[in-house]
């Protein structure tokens, strides 16, 4: 049985490099009809937040990215969030020391810092040299009697580490690249390198889906299973590994989560639809097909294998992820459309009077900007013309659309419009013959109409929009306009 895990800190906003590694999670745990496991990491008390903790979970509802166990849902293996789980790392901690596999480390930083600087001017590894793997109980109680507070370090096996990482290929890591690590703090504090395992041990994790950032800890984890095992944590199976690639923003720099493009926060704002950012995010490092961009969550699904993933650095690309998700707004049925609107309708998005709101109206014009929308927020520009008391007065449009002799061009469109009949074809007839009066093409006729109108210069089709703004509005703001 196939179990994976979506195990983010809660710390800051929610950000895509997270959303694609809980993605590709969600889609293995999917594909295989396996269980998706998700985890809080907040040993962290310095970093880790509750309004974060809150976020992610939000985050993921939004994005319909369920979850089989984890906070709310529960499960056989809770609790689910690490803070609740401290005796349990505690007790796996004293186990470890007292079967060999980890040790007192009394080191200070300054002390660290100063032979790994020598190692270094001497060309040798520079990581931890292991100087308090083997102290004798006279040492240790020297240091304890100065005062020294030690930290717990895991004892690295002798030999090289070896595994197939399910992107990647066979990777070896020799014992000098990975030294004895840190697994609990000074002041007791279990470490992200300690409880990880423990819990994907406890958890019964098969497969570990994760970003390349964390593949060095890889080997250390492995080493620690076969530990754990020992001690009696977990059944002494090492899950699978599998790195996902990195994703990189500006300027081919990777993107970071402080970058305001990798905030999720902001798509959701924007009014991405979920289905669309995550057809997006599912192209950082895989793909469907070579002539397929856009496809469903369930076309993923039961698509997706971890061998297709790409080792290579992936570019996060603003307006590709914009262009996938207009495509999915064209995919919606009207109806479906309309819903997606609603919040950006409503206050505190919309920007008139809430009883100005016809939902016919709505109903009318929505078809015509399904088909042009990039993303939901921009709902309200399009619209607004036809819920608002006076269009939008914008300066810059005004003097764009308002040439000499458009005055004229709009007494004669208003003329011809107050005698057609309201509908669209009529509506266009009517500017169309206006225009020829002075010498002007459609487009040239239609600007100064559309901007007395709408407030705009550019818009949804402006004889459409017309007729659902009705006779009096449109003759009522040509002639405001021409007032
Ligand atoms: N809490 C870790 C992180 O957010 C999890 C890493 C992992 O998947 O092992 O980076």
């Amino acid at each position: 049985d196939v179990r994976v895990r979506f195990c983010p800190s809660p710390t800051g906003n929610p950000h895509v490099g997270l959303v694609r590694t809980a993605l590709f999670n969600w889609a293995f745990a999917r594909h295989h009809k396996g269980t998706l496991v998700f985890r809080i990491e907040d040993t962290d008390a310095a970093r880790d937040s509750e309004e974060s903790y809150q976020q992610l979970l939000d985050s993921l509802r939004w994005l319909g990215l369920d979850w089989d166990e984890g906070p709310e849902v529960g499960g056989p293996h809770g609790p689910y969030r690490q803070s609740q789980r401290m005796d349990l790392y505690r007790d796996a901690a004293r186990r470890l020391q007292e079967a060999g596999h980890a040790y007192e480390c009394f080191c200070t930083t300054a002390e660290l810092d100063e032979r790994r600087e020598a190692a270094r001017a001497a060309g040798r590894p520079s990581g931890y040299d292991g100087h308090c793997r083997d102290l004798s109980a006279e040492q240790i109680e020297a240091y304890r009697r100065e005062g020294r507070e030690p930290i717990v370090r895991f004892r690295m096996p002798d030999h090289p580490i070896t595994f197939t990482d399910l992107v990647r290929g066979e990777l070896t890591f020799t014992p000098e690249n990975v030294p004895d690590y840190g697994i609990v703090r000074a002041n007791g504090a279990p470490l992200y390198t300690l409880v990880n395992p423990i819990d994907d041990a406890l958890m019964e994790i098969t497969h570990v889906l994760r970003g390349e950032d964390l593949l060095s800890s890889t080997p250390r984890q492995i080493a620690l299973y076969a530990a754990l095992a020992e001690i009696g944590v977990g059944n002494g199976t090492t899950p699978h590994f599998g790195h996902l690639p990195y994703v990189m923003g500006e300027g081919n720099k990777k993107l970071s989560k402080r970058d305001p493009q990798a905030s999720l926060n902001l798509y959701r704002e924007r009014g991405f639809l979920p289905q669309g950012l995550l057809n997006y995010l599912s192209l950082l490092g895989w793909s469907l097909a070579a002539d397929r961009d856009i496809f469903t969550l369930d076309e993923m699904v039961a698509a997706f294998d971890i061998d297709d993933v790409n080792p290579n650095p992936a570019r996060f690309d603003l307006k590709k992820c914009e262009h996938i998700n207009a495509e999915h707004l064209r995919l919606l049925d009207v109806a479906a459309f309309i819903d997606a609107c609603e919040p950006w309708l409503r206050a505190p998005f919309a920007p008139w009077r809430p009883e100005a709101f016809d939902r016919a109206k709505f109903e009318a014009i929505a078809p015509h900007a399904q088909t042009r929308l990039t993303v939901l927020s921009d709902i309200t520009a399009n619209v607004d013309f036809l819920f608002l008391d006076e269009p939008v007065d914008d300066e810059a449009s005004w003097a764009k659309a308002m040439k000499e002799g458009s005055d004229a061009l709009l007494r004669t469109a208003r003329a011809k419009l107050a005698d057609a009949e309201w509908n669209a074809e009529e509506l266009k007839s009517a500017v169309l013959a206006a225009g020829e009066e002075h010498g002007l093409k459609l487009g040239k006729a239609q600007a100064p109409v559309r901007v007395a109108v709408t407030g705009r210069t550019v818009g949804l089709p402006l004889f459409e929009s017309l007729e659902i703004l009705g006779r009096d509005r449109t003759l009522a703001r040509i002639d405001a306009a021409l007032a």
